[in-house]
């Protein structure tokens, strides 16, 4: 008889209140009744399950750090919770929840004036409208902090918007995309809500990705978008009020690694436990079992490093090197842990319906988005060093 699988090792979990733990298992039993048995017919197809926009508003977690506006003003570490939850069922829909409640929510309630944040906050908490976070170009990927070719020029009926957006998740069917664009005037960084009805505003989807496939990513063209005044994040004045919702959505990619993880981890145990060879579960091997307490190793030290992170940000002590540490470490975890968790599966760790191989594109995804192993890394050596590598 094989012990129950425990991926939380070191009982990380434990610290949580009665009534964050209630939450953590209100939405576990969520995501195995509803996410659970669609998620590989979805992935495959490169499809979004629409009919669970609704359910997902039930469970009232967007924007869960925020207060006021709807938002039910709980921990960064409950959010932490809840990130690694989805992503334990699945870093598709736990990506469009980061971009929602993260990116785009985030990106408001971060740089938006008390009427913006009135107006879109608590439809969005709802998910009655979806948001979009347009930062990336098709030729500037790590280089916006200083080298964005989006243009935005101030004119009398408002602004005027050209450019390209490449990658950007949910805005095939977003209502708002957050686009951020570089002022002709004063050189300066400047976000926008576009409304997706704005003339000039158009999105095509990103076709034949290997990766997050249920995430609708779009390819936005911009050709003499107008915007009003009104539109413009009115607290987003240069390139420092985008980093700071990057820190804090770095945070949550952190989480939703540590989540990838686990569900790759959990999948593979109970599958060496039940698989037999040689006439022996294949869990009674040593060097399966070494590949085993590699990815568990991991893990903890993921979850205890998530743990702090949240508490730091709880504590407002987080810097922008702190999330930068986390998301490189535990992505580049993640990577070990999903590549180590399909081996020990053989020939059925690349089929979907093991679950595990979708874990393992996946990581890739997560990997390189909200800042490559490279660039995050650098935003650590800077800190560490007082210099600045990127150029
Ligand atoms: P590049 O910047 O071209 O980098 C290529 C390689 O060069 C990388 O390994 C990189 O680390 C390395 N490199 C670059 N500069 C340096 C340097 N100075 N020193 C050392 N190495 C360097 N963006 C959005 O704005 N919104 C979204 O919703 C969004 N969703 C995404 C979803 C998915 C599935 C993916 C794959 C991407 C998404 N992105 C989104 C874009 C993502 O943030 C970028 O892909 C990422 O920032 C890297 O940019 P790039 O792909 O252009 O790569």
């Amino acid at each position: 008889e094989s012990p129950p699988i425990n991926a939380d090792f070191y009982g990380v979990e434990q610290k949580l209140s009665a009534e964050d733990h209630a939450l953590k298992m209100k939405v576990s039993a969520f995501l195995e009744a509803e996410v659970k048995p669609i998620v590989n017919n979805y992935w495959l197809h490169d499809d979004f399950p629409f009919e669970l926009i609704p359910k997902l508003a039930e469970l009232n977690i967007c924007g869960y750090v925020y207060e006021g506006y709807g938002c039910a003003g709980g921990s960064s570490l409950m959010d932490g919770i809840i990130a690694s939850e989805f992503g334990r069922i699945d870093p598709s829909i736990a990506t469009f929840l980061g971009v929602q409640s993260g990116l785009a929510m985030g990106s408001i309630y971060l740089c938006g004036s008390e009427e913006q944040k009135q107006e879109w906050l608590p439809q969005m908490q709802q998910l009655k409208k979806i948001g979009a976070f347009g930062l990336t170009e098709p030729e500037v990927g790590s280089g916006t902090a200083g080298g964005l070719t989006t243009t935005c020029k101030k004119t009398a009926d408002g602004w005027v918007l050209n450019g390209q957006k490449k990658w950007i998740g949910n805005s095939t069917f977003s209502d708002i995309t957050i686009i951020w664009a570089r002022d002709v005037d004063d050189n300066q960084v400047k976000g926008f809500i576009v409304r997706k009805e704005n003339p000039g505003f158009s999105v095509e989807k990103i076709k034949g990705k290997m990766a997050l496939r249920i995430v609708q990513n779009g390819l936005i063209t911009m050709t003499d978008c107008v915007v009003p005044e009104s539109d413009r994040l009115q607290n987003a004045n240069s390139f420092r009020d985008t980093a700071k919702v990057l820190q804090m959505t770095r945070a949550g990619v952190a989480w939703m690694a540590v989540g990838c993880a686990r569900g790759a981890y959990e999948n593979a145990l109970e599958y060496t436990l039940k698989r037999e060879q040689f006439g022996k579960p294949i869990a009674s091997f040593q060097l399966i079992q070494n590949h085993l307490v590699e990815m568990l190793s991991n893990l903890t030290a993921m979850q205890t490093l998530v743990f702090r992170l949240s508490e730091m940000q709880d504590e407002g002590l987080l810097k922008d090197e702190h999330a930068s540490l986390a998301k490189v470490f535990c992505t580049l975890r993640t990577r070990d842990i999903v590549s180590r968790a399909r081996e020990v599966m053989g020939g059925n760790g690349i089929l979907l319906e093991y679950n595990v191989a979708r874990f393992l594109a996946d990581a890739e995804a997560i990997y390189s988005y909200e800042g490559t192993k490279e660039i995050n890394s650098l935003i650590v050596g800077r800190s560490i060093t007082g210099f600045s590598a990127f150029v």
